[in-house]
């Protein structure tokens, strides 16, 4: 029997009929992220702190928050240089269960005192919607991980809050996947996010994870939500770090997010990525051209 022969099916011509409405209610550009509703850039302000302006942000800080004394000694030896947003893990999202999985609550004590102390801003990383009350009382900006990306209940959790969410590319997503991720947020009636690429996963084993700065280029054309690159997490490298910044930063970046620590070889996670105070200064130097507001 011929295509022609076979007796209609009613049901597919209403599938058919759907997707075709579905198209046309969900244009890609009518989506609250898109530059297409929303031309101008989002500049999101905190205390004295603005991203997504003029000027590139960095984000500094150990992969965790290890101990009072080593977080106090990173913020004391960043605020010195003028860096303003202070990170720390406090809840881990480690492969092994085995492995350190942060202070937890405490660590939010840490970073809000000593980020007030030092005059900076602090994020850190959420992962369980139980933990985003307490977290938001303590912390300026919230993070939702490159594993949570597309954890739509949290998604919508944060949706509801009146902080700043810095919102991970998941390592397996595509860009319109990380977009739609962001809708939710800004769906639920939160407009403050901020997108951060991480770097995903390619067959290249040179690296951890391969950084994609196209998606940068993409990102800063189809949103105008601020974009930062996570120079760290990306290669898991610390010798990459200085070209990775600078690239990220001529590719039209508004900001690197980059992990330090006093001793990276000892430090409880990410102790190949992590760069020490020399480095850092070093760092700084070279990224000079690229930090002066236009
Ligand atoms: C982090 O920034 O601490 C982190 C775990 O990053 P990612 O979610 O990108 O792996
Ligand atoms: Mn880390």
């Amino acid at each position: 029997m011929d295509s022609s022969q076979m007796p209609e099916d009613d049901s597919l011509h209403k599938c058919d009929s759907f997707a075709s409405q579905h198209e046309l209610t969900y244009h890609k550009q009518d989506l609250l992220i898109s530059r297409t509703t929303h031309p101008q850039d989002t500049v999101i302000k905190i205390k004295d702190v603005t991203i997504g302006g003029n000027q590139p942000v960095i984000i500094a800080g150990p992969c965790s928050v290890e101990s009072e004394e080593c977080l106090l000694s990173v913020a004391q030896e960043l605020s010195k240089h003028g860096v303003k947003i202070l990170r720390g893990g406090a809840f881990k999202p480690r492969t092994s269960p085995y492995s350190f999985q942060g202070l937890g609550n405490i660590a939010l004590e840490y970073l809000h005192n000593i980020s007030n102390r030092c005059q900076m801003i602090s994020i850190c990383e959420v992962m369980d919607p139980r933990d985003i009350e307490l977290t938001s009382n303590y912390i300026d900006i919230l993070q939702i991980g490159s594993r949570n990306m597309a954890n739509y209940s949290l998604l919508r959790e944060v949706s509801h809050i009146s902080k700043p969410i810095l919102l991970k590319r998941g390592m397996g997503s595509t860009i319109e996947e990380f977009l739609y991720a962001a809708e939710y947020i800004l769906s639920g009636g939160n407009s403050e996010v901020i997108l951060c690429e991480r770097g995903i996963r390619t067959f290249e084993s040179q690296t951890r994870f391969t950084l994609d700065l196209a998606a940068v280029a993409i990102l800063k054309k189809e949103t105008h939500l601020p974009i930062i690159a996570d120079v760290s997490h990306s290669s898991g490298r610390r010798d990459l770090v200085i070209p990775l910044s600078r690239a990220s930063l001529a590719v039209g970046a508004d900001g690197i997010m980059v992990e330090v620590h006093p001793d990276p070889p000892n430090a409880l996670s990410d102790s190949n990525q992590q760069i020490n105070f020399l480095e850092f200064h070093e760092l700084l130097a070279n990224i000079l051209p690229f930090m002066k507001e236009d």
